[in-house]
């Protein structure tokens, strides 16, 4: 049966680098059917339309998944759009999970003295829906010198307990042995409270896999010194968003670095972890390969693994010996190549592999 998938492309380089994700996926001949939407800045700005009405539902009903380059724009103040397109997605299709994979895919990727492949090999699950993200707080007396922010820190122990869960059967799945989560429970005994007792709890319903409670500061110094210590990090949201930026910067910066929306079972988002980049928009700089590796997470939710495999090995011999874009230049070294060639050359890879 054919799998439609949404394509957005987006603003700045999201179009650039969702035009070879797609085709790069076009060419592995699964029954895939992508939809091309014209979701963000341009349109926003034309007719205010952020997602029209009825969109998620359509999404719900008729979508496998949603392939997402990017959203923002400096003509858009404060990015509004964005709120109504990316976040909307997130909070109304319950994505729950934000997957990624923090995986070193050549040595000379690694800014850590000493680490290479062997040491950095850890997925973070970061907890997508609640936390300090859901824009619940206000202002008082706001611009005098009384005023008073509140920003609410929102930790469901359903929201708690999906995310951890998705973290050990993860771990379980892929036969791993370590789940470790970070919080602060020494300070936010509420709601850090509250992830401490579930964890436990869900940690004894995997009794292979050991299970480790850090505060998010140390584990964060430890990230540096041993990496290879960590496989599985869960975390809530605000922890999850600063330590995945460090696992890109660990692993080749955002040009590589992929991600997940997902909720299992239910139309989920693909997108790299990188924004719209307006500095470098058309002119044939951008990386696509977090493009394509978002698309290899995509085709596992999907349920096509071998293909996902195919799509990675590729991406890795592409970073080893191929064309690279300049952000790679400083860490590979070589001449600098375009978007464009990259994807074609990549392109060639995925067709000669087996
Ligand atoms: P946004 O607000 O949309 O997230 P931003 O410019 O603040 O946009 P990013 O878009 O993530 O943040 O980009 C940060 C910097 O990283 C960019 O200025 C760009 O130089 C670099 N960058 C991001 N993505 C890529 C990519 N795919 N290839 C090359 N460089 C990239």
């Amino acid at each position: 049966m054919t799998q439609r998938i949404a394509v957005i492309p987006g603003d700045g380089i999201g179009p650039e680098v969702a035009r070879i994700g797609v085709r790069v996926l076009e060419s592995l001949g699964l029954p895939l059917q992508f939809d091309w939407f014209d979701f963000g800045a341009d349109r926003y700005l034309r007719d205010r339309t952020t997602l029209p009405a009825g969109f998620m539902d359509t999404l719900r009903r008729e979508y496998a998944a949603i392939y997402f380059g990017a959203v923002g724009d400096p003509r858009v103040p404060g990015n509004e759009h964005a709120k109504g397109i990316l976040l909307a997605m997130r909070f109304e299709l319950d994505l729950y999970i934000n997957l990624r994979p923090c995986i070193l895919i050549d040595d000379r990727l690694s800014p850590l003295k000493g680490k290479g492949r062997e040491h950095l090999k850890f997925v973070v699950f970061r907890e997508n829906t609640e936390g300090l993200y859901t824009g619940t707080g206000g202002v008082l007396r706001q611009g005098t010198a009384d005023e008073v922010a509140q920003e609410v820190e929102i930790n469901t122990r359903k929201g708690v307990e999906r995310i951890l869960e998705a973290a050990f059967a993860y771990a379980q799945q892929r036969g791993l042995r370590r789940v470790c989560m970070a919080d602060k429970a020494n300070v936010l005994v509420f709601g850090h409270g509250l992830w401490r007792r579930t964890f436990a709890e869900v940690a004894r319903r995997h009794p292979g896999i050991e299970a480790k409670a850090m505060y998010v500061d140390a584990l964060a110094m430890d990230l540096i010194r041993q990496p290879e210590a960590y496989e599985v990090i869960v975390t809530n949201n605000l922890f999850g968003d600063i330590l995945t930026d460090l696992g890109a910067a660990l692993t080749g910066g955002l040009g590589i670095a992929a991600s997940g929306n997902i909720h299992p079972g239910r139309v989920s988002l693909f997108e790299p972890v990188h924004g719209s980049a307006p500095d470098i928009a058309s002119q044939g700089k951008a990386n696509p390969l977090a493009m394509v590796l978002s698309g290899a997470l995509m085709l596992e939710h999907l349920g096509h693994r071998r293909e996902a495999q195919r799509l990675s090995g590729a991406v890795e011999e592409q970073v080893r010996s191929g064309a690279r874009t300049p952000d790679l230049v400083p860490l590979l070294g070589g001449p600098a190549s375009t978007t464009e060639q990259v994807g074609n050359e990549l392109l060639a890879r995925v067709s000669a592999a087996p």
